[in-house]
């Protein structure tokens, strides 16, 4: 019964992913797209959570999502009749021209700051490290560039990898949600190094010692330039 239920949710929302992505793509960057595919990802985790608030994460991660090359995909198991999956904004082609989305807002969203804030405060409590990490990036997940709310379920990501002798410092640690962390894993597997320059720098880790431009500071300026050096 549950998976038809999930199957009915995926069956609402895949034409609203098709239709918004095929109605932006001429001018949205893919930076706006790992935005909604991120909020559209924890308003499915919560959704999950709700369903089954006794059950653990991996428990819930295995009933409701798929593990694919890029990470944890909303989709009924395959064990069950026509398996569904939810479409990926990445999936749709999108402009590296860059238009900010007003506001850091979104349809999804309420009230980022007053949420971010509350984070803060939640973490303090019970991981210091967690609560110096989120102020450092200002509440925001450097990947997506999201705030972090408080039913987000958030990851410590290691810059430098612990199998490359990299370690529990905050220097080497950037907080992630959990959704972009799969996706930068995936990320890192295909083209290296790029992706941890770029969350250094959005995470506000200092970067000058380095030799980084101010130039390259965040992903969506470098996204027009490449739009320029292309054309
Ligand atoms: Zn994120």
């Amino acid at each position: 019964m549950k998976a038809v239920e999930q199957a009915a949710v995926i069956k609402h929302l895949n034409p609203i992913i098709r239709g918004w992505c095929n109605y932006q793509s001429p001018w949205h960057s893919k930076a706006a797209y790992r935005k909604v595919n991120n909020l559209l990802w924890n308003r499915l985790w919560r959704w999950a959570k709700r369903r089954h608030p006794n059950k653990g994460k991996k428990w819930i991660a295995r009933k409701y999502f798929l593990l694919d090359s890029e990470g944890w995909r909303f989709a009924t198991r395959r064990e069950v009749e026509n398996p569904l999956r939810l479409l990926r904004h990445s999936e749709f082609p999108a402009s590296t021209e860059f238009i900010k989305i007003e506001g850091n807002r979104s349809p999804f969203d309420g009230d980022e700051n007053y949420w971010s804030k509350r984070m803060g405060e939640r973490y303090s409590t019970y991981d210091p490290q967690k609560a110096r990490l989120l102020k450092r990036q200002k509440g925001k997940c450097p990947y997506c560039g999201l705030s972090f709310k408080p039913d987000d379920v958030v990851e410590k990501h290691h810059l430098e990898s612990k199998s490359s002798g990299g370690n529990k410092a905050d220097k080497n640690l950037v907080l992630l949600h959990l959704h972009c962390h799969d996706q930068v894993e995936a990320l890192l597997r295909k083209q290296g190094n790029v992706v941890t320059e770029e969350l250094k720098r959005n995470a506000l880790i200092d970067s000058r010692k380095r030799g980084l431009s101010k130039g390259s500071r965040n992903l969506n300026k470098s996204g027009r330039s490449q739009a320029k050096a292309t054309s």
